[in-house]
């Protein structure tokens, strides 16, 4: 290792240049956000001090490594191998299987009794928002925080998330209220640039949706205290015209993923959680002015009628889903549309249910209560499952929690370990380089002691990450920062469940 850790630190020496490098302005394309990239450049470097020295990620363009452990997922199996060797060469997997050959001159690292795995996606994550505290105290704070101190804490979370195992999430909305910042893409940007470690991100800036629903952050504080109501340049739109517009402003600015809501949710102020938010009209404008743009359609959507419209409208993933019935999630099957279930939102908020006021603790209860019904339904008839938690909801870094709900309500464990690799590389779009352990794939591989299959709470204890051919994590996670009792590190106050 001694040999490696030389190499990281060298790595880090050649690769900064290049972020000092960074043109600014990079993160926002239209001349009005000059001043406030400027400020994401101080962003950058605070991050670096604070997290960058720290990490220690492998440069490997021309280091061969070999890595063996007892047991190998490829990510779509459905039996794991046994004696898994997966070669690394740069940033990719060059070979892959049961005893096969190591170069003579390959760095050897032998997990031992541990489980191979193509690194775990999230289809459902917001890694710039904590929204896990006390709802009031969070809400205040919301309104009290600079964006920018925001913004760096979502470092913390992205390191988290990737240190956990999850090397791809889709992040499904971002948003501070009053706020015109796209710290999402800047998160995505800083990661994909090595200024900062994170997961690979596809993005979704401001969740659309109607005025007064799921979406509308100002929703629940008094009339027009922030002195006009939101535009579709905060995600709210009310006309397939106001849609469309919306969709393209989003894609302007650097959406990967258009995300809506299309019906009412848990965590908002001015809704029920399972009427229509949005018109079948304005929901085909949605869908089509995304596929003519190639971006995906993920929908928050809690409510039966909002799903059955939704899907007849043709997006690509339904988010949630609590009060689906078994005809609608037929209806799902039958065009291939994705389900991401995120059972541990709903876990965390009645496991925690007095930190929420009375009426969202009812809405919690009501979504709760049907969810594991719907889950069953879906497993039972084939309905397509991708891997999502909604983190954020609960703390960051927590998401292979949701391994464990899936099968205790029915899913096979391999079939829940295929949800997080290939299931959800299809639904992101990505399959063609993640995924599966091939040939020729991009090496994100993680490792995590023991069995899944005989205890699928093994993915909740990843010792090992490597995303693209670079180690992130071998033994202990980072420890997170202290933090102070008055501290709490919510940030949201559109709450996206
Ligand atoms: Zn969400």
């Amino acid at each position: 290792m001694l040999t490696l850790e030389k190499q990281n630190r060298e790595s880090i020496v050649r690769r900064r240049p290049t972020v000092l490098a960074l043109p600014r302005g990079n993160f926002y394309t239209v001349p009005m956000r000059i001043r406030i990239s400027s400020r994401i450049s101080v962003w950058f470097f605070v991050s670096l001090a604070i997290l960058e020295l720290g990490a220690l990620p492998l440069s490997a363009e021309d280091q061969i490594v070999a890595l063996k452990a007892a047991r190998l997922f490829d990510g779509k199996s459905r039996a794991l191998v046994q004696n898994g060797i997966v070669i690394v060469q740069g940033d990719k997997i060059t070979d892959v299987g049961s005893n096969i050959t190591i170069p003579p001159d390959a760095k050897v690292i032998d997990l031992g009794d541990a489980t191979l795995s193509p690194g775990f996606m999230d289809a459902h994550s917001h890694l710039t928002l904590d929204y896990s505290g006390d709802f009031n105290k969070r809400r205040l704070e919301e309104v009290d925080l600079n964006v920018s101190e925001q913004a760096i804490r979502a470092t913390i979370f992205a390191r988290a998330t990737v240190e956990a195992g999850f090397t791809t999430v889709r992040d499904l909305g971002s948003r501070f209220v009053g706020s015109p910042e796209f710290v999402d893409v800047a998160l995505r940007n800083s990661i994909n640039k090595g200024a900062i470690v994170g997961p690979r991100m596809l993005v979704a800036t401001f969740g659309i949706g109607s005025t007064g629903g799921h979406f509308d952050s100002t929703a629940g504080f008094r009339d027009m205290l922030f002195g006009h109501e939101p535009g579709y340049s905060q995600g709210i739109a009310d006309s397939p015209e106001e849609i469309r517009k919306a969709v393209r402003f989003e894609v302007k600015n650097g959406a990967d993923v258009i995300k809506a809501a299309v019906s009412g949710g848990v965590l908002s102020l001015a809704d029920e959680v399972d009427t229509p938010q949005l018109t079948p009209m304005e929901m085909t404008a949605l869908v089509d002015e995304s596929h003519r743009l190639r971006k995906k359609v993920a929908v928050h959507c809690h409510g039966d009628q909002a799903a059955r419209e939704a899907i007849e409208a043709g997006v690509d993933s339904i988010e949630h889903g609590s009060f689906m019935k078994p005809e609608t999630l037929s209806l799902m099957k039958n065009k291939g549309i994705f389900l991401t279930p995120t059972l541990m939102a709903t876990e965390w908020i009645l496991s925690k249910l007095d930190l929420y006021p009375p009426a969202l603790q009812a809405k919690a209860k009501a979504a709760g209560a049907a969810r594991s019904e719907m889950f069953r339904n879906a497993v039972k008839l084939g309905v397509k499952i991708s891997f999502g938690t909604d983190a954020a909801v609960f703390p960051h870094g927590q998401n292979a929690k949701e391994f464990a709900l899936m099968t205790g309500l029915g899913m096979a464990p391999i079939d829940a370990l295929k949800t997080a690799t290939s299931n959800d590389a299809e639904l992101l779009g990505i399959a063609a380089k993640l995924g599966t352990l091939e040939k020729g794939k991009l090496a994100d591989i993680i490792a995590m002691p023991g069995d899944p299959i005989a205890d699928i709470t093994a993915t909740e204890r990843v010792s090992f990450v490597m995303k693209e051919g670079r180690i992130i994590r071998n033994g202990p996670a980072t420890p997170p920062p202290p933090r102070t009792a008055s501290q709490t590190v919510s940030t949201d106050l559109g709450a996206d469940f």
